[in-house]
């Protein structure tokens, strides 16, 4: 028998999985109003696996409760034309921009709708900057739910249309994320509805796990290095707990190295790493996906990097459209900003790196979904033609 449940990761008391426990209400209350989340809840899980192959078996919620969309793993893959660019012969691209709605965000929103439908929950809200409210608003209609969404009327309008068309309810926000993030709370509170807040519901980083042990039996063990990118740093500690997960099962003996790489302009994480303490950043990157003022897990994520000698890498705006051009254009891979950030960490730093790592690059998020910046990283054409004369060959 598996056993799943809830311990602080600031005090390790434990909880059960209930749809109105979220945070650890003994760390909660020591909460400021200018530091990550207090009181951040880790899924734990006790017992053997029978099916270790199976990522759904690692997950809280039994199979039968998620929607019917394609659960297989997203590709991992190597391009010849970047291994050679790089010189690194075992470099995949883990291809997040294939999931359901384009962004690594479904596996979180996968989770909480299929909790949600074991709990009888009807409705849930969702603050986010972009791919975690389309990723809801997506895998929320196919598990039919209903999905209101709170986002900055500044989020790429592709990822809000992409949520309109799913069917959310859809609410701008006059404000940034962090705005959004405590109107949906009020929003959550005072009606009584499942929050999908990243970090603050614990299945969003429980979710995300999935994409370690994808990895893991896409390449048949552990991989030397993953570069991440990283925001809230939730994806971060998914990653983490995936590898850790595996290691309490005996299926692997060691955690790779993560890499976390953060856009210069919003690098909370990187400075706690460095300074030991976090100090709210006025976020400020074209990388929207990874643009954050307070990182919400922030303490898990520096735990996480900590305990584990990870590391961080920052990138400027410049790097990151450097990078996902060259990425596209190399590959065939259109990964969006944020996404293309891995890339970018990993030119910055691949020197130091020995060539016969095995490396991995999570691209989270599809370029498709903020196409008014990916034009920056490009030079439109200006003229449209209107007879064969008037084009020369280049
Ligand atoms: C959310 C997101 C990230 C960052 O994840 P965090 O958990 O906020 O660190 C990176 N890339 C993409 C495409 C995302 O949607």
């Amino acid at each position: 028998m598996i056993r799943f449940f809830y311990t602080c990761s600031e005090c390790n008391r434990e909880y059960e999985i209930r749809p109105n426990r979220m945070l650890c209400p003994e760390c909660a209350i020591k909460q400021s109003s200018d530091e990550p989340l207090r009181g951040i809840l880790d899924v734990m899980l006790d017992g053997r696996i029978a099916n270790p192959e199976d990522p759904f078996a690692f997950l809280p919620v039994e199979k039968k409760y998620y929607p019917s969309v394609p659960l297989e793993p997203t590709p991992l893959w190597q391009s010849e034309r970047l291994t050679d660019k790089t010189g690194f012969p075992h470099l995949y691209l883990k291809d997040e921009t294939r999931q359901l709605t384009g962004s690594l965000k479904d596996r979180a929103s996968l989770l909480v709708a299929a909790f949600a439908r074991r709990e009888g929950i009807r409705e849930i809200a969702v603050a986010s900057t972009g791919n975690a409210g389309s990723s809801m608003a997506g895998i929320g209609a196919a598990a039919g739910l209903k999905i209101t969404l709170f986002l900055p009327k500044t989020a790429p309008r592709a990822k809000m249309i992409q949520a309109l068309q799913y069917g959310a309810r859809v609410i701008p926000v006059d404000g940034n994320y962090d705005r959004a993030f405590d109107l949906s709370m009020a929003y959550s509170k005072k009606n009584g509805i499942l929050s999908r807040n990243t970090a603050y519901n614990p299945l969003t980083i429980e979710g995300k796990k999935t994409v370690s042990l994808e990895i893991f039996h896409q390449l048949g063990n552990t991989p030397d290095i993953i570069f991440v990118p990283v925001g809230d740093g939730v994806i971060l500690s998914g990653v983490y707990k995936g590898f850790r997960d595996l290691k309490e099962q005996g299926l692997t003996d060691r955690i790779p190295h993560v890499v976390a790489v953060q856009a210069k302009g919003s690098d909370a994480i990187a400075q706690a790493l460095e300074n030991g303490s976090f100090t709210p950043v006025a976020a400020c990157t074209l990388a929207d996906s990874i643009s954050v003022d307070i990182p919400r897990n922030g303490y898990a994520a520096l735990k996480h990097l900590k305990e584990n000698k990870g590391s961080c890498v920052t990138v400027t705006d410049d790097e990151i459209l450097k990078a996902q051009k060259e990425l596209a254009s190399t590959s065939g891979l259109f990964a969006e900003p944020a996404a293309a950030a891995s890339y970018a960490g990993f030119l910055k730093i691949k020197d130091t790196i020995p060539k016969d790592k095995k490396v991995v690059l999570l691209i989270t998020g599809n370029g498709l979904k903020d196409t008014g910046t990916a034009q920056k990283g490009i030079v439109f054409p200006s003229q449209a033609i209107s007879s064969p004369e008037a084009l020369d060959h280049d």
